[in-house]
């Protein structure tokens, strides 16, 4: 049966890794109708109704659109974040999220998680997107962080103290309408006078974030580095642990039993101990950076081998870590433990779950939206290759077509 005349692209010419798992098929074709998947299958069999406009995958690899767990929108990876967001101002943030939006659109990442900005830019810039104001992947935004006061990130934060204020403060960003809560478990490196390994929100006071954004039908992620805050924050219920740099066996049993999400942001670290002092970076950061970024690599390898959910995302904004980086992300999980096709799950079904949008998208399957790319070579082989990105959809959109701008 010919379908109704909604506009259909066809693909063409392409292998299909569909994120689910299994083993990525040579010479497939997929079609898609309006937004959404409408034809997945051997190319040999495409549907007479197929029609519309077509693009030659020429031999690539189809995935899911990516994922990334962790960005900050509205930071670019200056050398100093924290400098950056006391310079900007409202319309400083916008710019640099618009900018920094396409970037991310341009390497194939059709999803983000922005995880923190000082004035909930990002919820605004995820309905500029969403009415179509603007192009960009689809935004699923914390607005500011909950942390304590002082605590990590307070530049970009809602400080609260006690069960009470940290439930007001929950309530506060639900109502400026965040999609997820993000709070803060433990110190970090990016905000002087703090340490990464300390408690920063206590027990009770993210019992109470989880409670709250639970009961709104958000999900929550924590940033926690030190052991006791990891511990604390899984045991609240916090559905994901980011960076996660002193996971313990006792830590990933908990979490492998209720199902956390670890979102490790590898990159983050590496780019402040790569461009260092030399790249502008504050010393103060830099050594946080340097005494953290062994144990950030054992912990990683650890979660990978306990089997602990993992889920992929950069911290884009932070220094030299920009928001086309996602495939340099995806080679660090292959160098410190995963498979390419674990690392690439990590970045299209466990991001979408851990966003909880995988009736959505995350995978290449029939009813979900059309949020694809094509990638020249192999990357379920060489994880190097989704560098390569060459067409980009999303919602059914052509955003990105390199082969058809040549042809
Ligand atoms: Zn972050």
């Amino acid at each position: 049966m010919a379908p109704e005349q909604s506009p259909q692209v066809v693909i063409r010419n392409v292998a299909v890794f569909d994120g689910s798992g299994s083993p990525r098929e040579a010479a497939r074709a997929v079609v898609v109708e309006g937004r959404q998947i409408r034809w997945v299958g051997p190319e040999a069999e495409l549907p007479e109704w197929a029609v519309g406009r077509v693009i030659d995958g020429r031999g690539g690899t189809l995935l899911p659109g990516l994922v990334n767990c962790h960005v900050h929108l509205c930071s670019d990876g200056a050398p100093d974040m924290f400098a950056q967001v006391a310079h900007d101002t409202i319309v400083w943030s916008a710019l640099r999220g618009y900018l920094n939006i396409q970037a991310t659109l341009e390497a194939g990442v059709t999803t983000v998680r922005d995880c923190g900005e000082a004035d909930n830019v990002a919820i605004d810039l995820s309905h500029a997107v969403d009415e179509g104001l603007i192009d960009g992947p689809r935004i699923r935004a914390a607005g500011r962080v909950i942390t304590m006061t002082g605590g990590h990130g307070h530049f970009i934060g809602r400080e609260a103290d006690g069960p009470y204020d940290v439930r007001r403060a929950t309530r506060a960003e639900i109502k400026e309408g965040a999609h997820f809560i993000k709070a803060m478990a433990t110190g970090g490196v990016l905000t002087p006078g703090v340490t990464p390994t300390q408690t920063a929100l206590q027990p009770d006071e993210l019992d109470a974030v989880a409670t709250e954004a639970h009961n709104a039908g958000r999900r929550t992620a924590c940033h926690a580095i030190g052991n006791a805050g990891i511990k604390n924050a899984i045991r609240a219920g916090i559905d994901s642990i980011e960076h996660g740099f002193y996971l313990d066996d006792e830590a990933l049993q908990l979490a492998v039993d209720r199902g956390t999400y670890l979102v490790p942001t590898l990159i983050a670290v590496n780019q402040i101990v790569d461009n260092g002092r030399a790249g502008g970076i504050p010393d103060w950061v830099v050594v946080k950076a340097e005494s953290e970024s062994g144990h950030h690599r054992e912990s990683f390898a650890a979660a990978v081998r306990s089997g602990m959910k993992i889920a992929a995302g950069t911290d884009a904004g932070t220094p030299f870590n920009s928001h086309a980086d996602m495939p340099l992300e995806l080679s660090l999980m292959v160098d410190y433990g995963l498979r390419p096709v674990e690392a690439l799950i990590a970045a299209t079904r466990n991001a979408a779950e851990n966003l909880d949008m995988l009736d959505k998208i995350g995978t290449v399957e029939v009813g979900k939206l059309a949020d694809l790319i094509v990638v020249e070579g192999d990357p379920t082989t060489s994880i190097k290759d989704i560098t390569n990105v060459r067409v980009v959809l999303k919602d059914g959109v052509v955003y990105r077509d390199d082969y058809g701008a040549r042809a």
